[in-house]
Formats: C-alpha cells, structure tokens, sequence
C-alpha cells in the first residue's frame, strides 16, 4: 500500500521529528489553491482550509478568516446539552436487555461527483476509493501509532454521478442540498461520503450525528485528498479521517483554545489556536503538555497526523450509543 512511509519511518527507526518538520517545510509550497472567498459555514457543518500557510503570508489574522467554521462556545455547550440529552434518551429505550455497542463496523457509501468523465473532472479511480478505506481503518485501529477505537469501515458501494451542476462541490448551496436529498442512502449508521471539487479551496467539511435523520449528514472530501491524489500534502486519506472524526462527534483539538473545557476530550492538551504543516514542539497554552499537532483533530499536514487519544475513542464510542446506532 505505501501509506504513510514517512510515519512509519519516523516512529520504528527513530527518526528525529524535527527532521521530518524540517523536510516538511522545505516541500511546503502551496501546491492546494489558495482559499479565497469563505462564506459563514452553518452551525454544526465543519469545513477545513485547504492550505492556510498560503493564506497566512497574505495577512496576519487570516486564519480566522479560513476558518468560518469554529463552533462557539454557545454551540458547543447546545452540543453538549443535546449528547447527554441523547444518552438519557437511549437509557429510557435500553431498559430491556439491548445493550451498547462495544464495536462499530461501519457501511460506508461513496458518492463521486463528476463534472465529466476526466480525472480533472472529478473521475477518481476506484482504486484510490479502496486505499481510502484502508487508511480509515488502519487510523481508526490504532494502527498508525494512536489509541485503537471501535470503528471499523466496510466499503459498500461506490455510486459514480456525473452532474455539472453539482460540481465542484459548493459548501452551504443550495446545489450541495440538492445533492445530498438525491443521493443520501441508508439509515444514520451509514456513512455517505462524497467526493470531487470543492469550493473555496477547502478540504473536507462534515456534519456533526443529530438524534434525527438528516438528509444532509454526511462527509464530503476533496476527491484528490484520497492516497495517492494530487493535492500535495494533503493526499494521504487524512481528511477522509478528520472530517469523519466530526462525524463521530469529534472537535478540533484547537476548540475553545487555552481555556475552558476545549474538545471536551481530557487527554488532548489544549490548544490555541489550529496547527498547520508540521510545527513539532508548538505548546501554545500555558496548561500541561505541548500542542496535539499529531493528532487527526488538528489542521497539519497528512504525513504530521496519526493519531486519536483513548479518549477521543471513548467519545466517539459515547455518541455513537447516543445517535447513530440502529
Ligand atoms: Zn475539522
């Protein structure tokens, strides 16, 4: 398979990190488009830059720019209420003897968006689709070198769409609606996935579970950041996993910065502010232990990224119990 090399070197043979950082930062030309213009995300969606570096020789303080889609403390307090609102309710439902779920195998739905029958079109081969799915497990078992979780993915079926008007993919728009009342398939334990262009430069975006079924629930993922595509630094199948982190009720390890409960995860030191490229030793909080720059939560680069903590596997496992088991 070729995944992750680099990692993999890095963590059996000892290789010193900050020689990867600095390898890191020599290949780091902005290879992504640029982001430009970034309309206000709905509350609940999570959308990520593409490439902030470029952006941030632009102007200081353009990440808050490429980023409308930080939740607010108000928000994430809503969330908060709403997941202990869901586990009390599956409680009531559980009096008998159905018990939680310890282990997950998730079916997953691919959805290829084409503009035509190209590559540059959107044509992305099945046989990215499948390494796609092999990072997703290796990720979520712990295999990379983080905590083991419950889920496992099993690839069900690839559904290839040509439609101009759906592409590229426009997050928020009234054609990413349209897209997803068609195609969604399968009940909330279903993963749809989507892939093709997206605007604005962005990577992936993703919904957070609801109690309720939505026709918008889903992740959508930049086609050529499955491994092996084209988007330099970004083409190892790790937006693949963070934005389906989000989707089993994952923040950025950045949430709330410094202060505060953060990710509402105990064992992923705070962060101030999303960590880009590969920048090892960052501790931007005056609160115990550096940055989650390795963590899949996190902005950095694929080959930077390897890892969720036990208890992020534990608060995956907690929501899905809560929403999305049958
Ligand atoms: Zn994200």
């Amino acid at each position: 398979m070729g995944l992750r090399p680099n990692l993999l070197t890095r963590r059996t043979a000892g290789v010193a990190t900050s020689t990867l950082a600095l390898l890191l930062s020599t290949a780091a030309v902005g290879v992504v488009p640029a982001a430009s213009a970034f309309s206000a995300a709905p509350a609940g969606v999570c959308a990520e830059p593409a490439d902030a570096h470029a952006d941030a020789r632009v102007a200081k303080g353009g990440h808050a720019k490429l980023d409308p889609n930080h939740l607010t403390a108000k928000q994430v307090r809503d969330r908060e209420a709403d997941l202990a609102a869901a586990q009390r309710e599956r409680a009531n439902f559980r009096t008998g003897a159905v018990t939680p779920l310890a282990t997950v195998t998730i079916p997953v739905v691919v959805h290829v968006i084409q503009e035509n029958s190209t590559r540059a079109g959107g044509n992305i081969p099945d046989s990215l689709i499948t390494q796609q799915i092999s990072v997703l497990n290796q990720a979520y078992a712990g295999s990379t070198g983080g905590a083991a979780t419950a889920f496992s993915f099993q690839l069900s079926k690839i559904n290839r769409v040509t439609n101009p008007s759906w592409y590229p993919i426009v997050q928020g728009s009234s054609a990413e609606r349209s897209m997803k009342t068609s195609l969604r398939t399968g009940g909330k334990n279903t993963l749809n996935m989507y892939l093709g262009e997206l605007s604005d430069g962005l990577l992936g975006w993703a919904t957070f579970p609801k109690r309720t079924l939505d026709k918008m629930d889903g992740v959508v993922v930049l086609g050529e950041s499955l491994p092996g595509g084209t988007a330099t630094n970004y083409n190892q199948g790790d937006t693949g996993t963070h934005e389906i982190g989000h989707w089993l009720n994952l923040y950025h390890t950045f949430q709330g910065g410094c202060s505060g409960s953060g990710d509402s995860v105990s064992d992923t030191p705070a962060e101030a502010s999303p960590a880009y490229e590969c920048p090892t030793g960052r501790d931007t909080c005056s609160t115990t232990g550096k940055d989650p720059i390795t963590n899949f939560m996190d902005y950095t680069y694929d080959s930077c990224m390897y890892q969720f903590t036990a208890g992020q596997a534990s608060r995956m496992l907690t929501a899905w119990n809560a929403y999305r088991a049958a």
